[in-house]
């Protein structure tokens, strides 16, 4: 089943803010599938369970929260660090405060409604075997503040709460995304119940900036870096990981996967240039990931995480595609 509603797009734009996510990307892969499957629909957000401040708090410090739910100042300045709106001479960057038209706090209600889609997928997916929502994956957000353009950490949030619902005792979270996935693995670093893997770019954000905003390297259960010229190898690496990392902790419950887009060599956002996957060879991971977890009966949730510029959604669409020629959606 594919998860959207355009009410819980974030919209950068709206606020000032200046990341090259196209803002109607996930409309796009929406739009072109409903085409192909016409019984799809909007998700119905009224039947969404509302995220509560206590599942929140399962996962991020109640020093935080109580700063993003304070005053409108504190709201803004965790904002400003997380989306990285103030330079160190304490000028703006990639923020335009005369375009920003909404309110932070609208931002922080669209975010946690995506938290409640990942929620809403992944109980989907949990029952049915598969499911894949257009949004979420906000995986650079640690327990004590959001960091790298991720507020809260959906997935994180998402588990917990099935686990603290008594749906799941064990999961994966399998980060694909360009970037190192860092949030999952220092929220459950003494957290067996969970485990994390993350393929991602050896080099670069969040790993060596060096600046004192950019986290440390967190480990992952698996960890498997790529070196610019190793593209040719990213998929028997991936399989390589994943094969260990089911060797130490088989049979999850769930399975996680952070689908981002942006190790695609058409990807647009200059952070994410070390990997440079053809568009073949990005179906080839999405078609491999779905295969690994379906033969062993591992329900999978999907969130879209990082894909930025104009071809992005093409990315998605077509391993949505192949999916659908296998399972058709099946109707709720
Ligand atoms: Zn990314």
């Amino acid at each position: 089943m594919i998860f959207y509603h355009p009410d819980c797009d974030l919209r950068f734009s709206e606020y000032g803010i200046e990341i090259p996510i196209v803002d109607d990307r996930a409309s796009h892969v929406f739009s072109a599938l409903q085409f192909l499957y016409p019984f799809l629909q909007y998700t119905n957000l009224k039947s969404l369970d509302k995220i509560s401040r206590a599942d929140l708090e399962r996962v991020h410090t109640k020093d935080f929260m109580h700063r993003l739910f304070g005053t409108a100042l504190e709201r803004q300045e965790e904002i400003y660090r997380c989306y990285e709106l103030v330079n160190s001479d304490g000028q703006f960057e990639r923020f335009n405060p005369k375009n920003q038209k909404r309110d932070w706090k609208e931002l922080l209600d669209t975010i946690l409604l995506q938290v409640s889609m990942t929620n809403a997928s992944s109980m989907y997916a949990l029952k049915n075997g598969f499911s894949y929502y257009l949004g979420g994956g906000m995986h650079h957000a640690m327990s004590f503040a959001g960091r790298g353009f991720c507020l809260v950490n959906d997935m994180a949030i998402t588990l917990r709460k099935m686990q603290a619902d008594g749906l799941i005792k064990t999961a994966w979270i399998v980060d694909v995304d360009v970037h190192k996935g860092d949030g999952a693995p220092e929220i459950f670093k003494n957290d067996s119940s969970i485990k994390t893997f993350s393929i991602h770019m050896k080099e670069g954000w969040p790993l060596n900036s060096g600046t004192v905003r950019d986290p440390w390297f967190i480990p992952s259960t698996v960890d498997v870096g790529i070196d610019v010229g190793e593209d040719d190898q990213y998929l028997a690496r991936l399989e390589a990981g994943l094969l260990e990392l089911d060797e130490s902790a088989p049979n999850p419950d769930l399975v996680i996967v952070v689908n981002g887009a942006d190790p695609y060599e058409l990807d647009e956002l200059p952070s994410a240039s070390f990997i440079n996957l053809t568009k073949e060879q990005m179906l080839n991971r999405d078609k491999f990931l779905y295969q690994f977890f379906k033969s062993r009966n591992i329900p999978q949730s999907y969130v879209m995480a990082g894909g930025y510029g104009e071809k992005s959604w093409e990315i998605y669409l077509q391993f949505l595609k192949f999916v659908g020629e296998n399972t058709s959606f099946q109707k709720k």
